[in-house]
Parts: C-alpha cells; sequence; structure tokens
C-alpha cells in the first residue's frame, strides 16, 4: 500500500505530495525534505561532489574485532530476539540466491547482535559487548553447511580498499 502524505519543502516552503512507502512511484522525484524543484535541483549540484566513502557488506572474518562471531553465536541472538520480542519483531530480509543446480536456496536475513547482558544493564565492558546493537547479514543454505556472515564495512572509494572502521 502506498502513503501519500503532504510535507513541506525544507527549502522552498511549498507544500507538496510525496509517496512515503510502497512500491516506489517512479515520477515522484521528491523527497521526504525537499519538493521536485528543490530535490533535482540538490541531486544536480551533489553529482559534482565526489562521493568518499560507501557501506559495504564484508566478511565478518575479514573484519578487525569481528573475527571471533561465529554462527553460534548469531542463532543464539536470533533466539533470544524471537522469544522476547515475538514473532512480530522485525527481521531485515535480504534477496538469497537459488542454487538452478539443485533446487537449494539460500535465506538471507538481518541479526542484530545482543552483549553478553541481554537485559541492557550496564556495567563494565566484557567480551561480547562490542557485538551489541550490530547488524550482523547472515546467509544459510537449506542442504548445505556452509554460511555467510557479514557486518557492513566502510569503504574508502578513493582508495578502492577497506578502512579501518564499521560503516555504521
Ligand atoms: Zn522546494
Amino acid at each position: 500500500m502506498t502513503m501519500i502524505r503532504y510535507f513541506r519543502c525544507q527549502h522552498c516552503g511549498e507544500r507538496y505530495k510525496h509517496a512515503l512507502s510502497g512500491p516506489p512511484v517512479r515520477e515522484d522525484r521528491s523527497t521526504d525534505k525537499h519538493c521536485v524543484g528543490c530535490a533535482e535541483a540538490q541531486r544536480a549540484a551533489l553529482k559534482a561532489v565526489p562521493r568518499l566513502f560507501e557501506g559495504r557488506w564484508r566478511p565478518t572474518s575479514e573484519c578487525p574485532g569481528f573475527e571471533g562471531v561465529t554462527l553460534d553465536h548469531v542463532l543464539a541472538w536470533e533466539k533470544t530476539r524471537m522469544t522476547t520480542s515475538g514473532p512480530a519483531f522485525a527481521r531485515r530480509v535480504f534477496v538469497g540466491l537459488y542454487d538452478l543446480t539443485n533446487g537449494d536456496h539460500q535465506e538471507v536475513r538481518g541479526v542484530v547482535g545482543l552483549g553478553t547482558r541481554p537485559d541492557g544493564v550496564f556495567g563494565p565492558r566484557q567480551p561480547g559487548d562490542e557485538y551489541q546493537g550490530v547488524l550482523f547479514k547472515l546467509g544459510t543454505w537449506m542442504k548445505r553447511p556452509e554460511y555467510e556472515l557479514e557486518v557492513e564495512w566502510e569503504w574508502d572509494l578513493q582508495k578502492g580498499a577497506w578502512t579501518a572502521q564499521r560503516w555504521r
């Protein structure tokens, strides 16, 4: 379902209609902050400014500080979230792959890391706390034991290389 709402442009002050959710309306070039005219002007101006960094999914095994995250960790976090928040807990679902040769398919979902104290009580930092609140992307297959575990990492577009930090 597409939700249309009125917004007031943060630059020119004009009121305009903008689609909030649902399938993207192709001809809607406005954003939730700017009307069509101002959004177009902004896009045109920003084209001249080079982008420096972007977030890319990177295997945790290659990410400094995340090498220790295992499938067991992630499945345990997932289970805890499901039992504490119920089925209404929204998991971010990604598009998985499909293996035409054997009909196997990959399920890819987002799992948010929990610290060593899921009750949220603050205290001295403990091993495992560094994963708390971090979104992991987990891909598992129905027929294979292999899995892909990734975290969003900062990619330097100028150097064409990973930086030393996480994206978010
Ligand atoms: Zn405007």
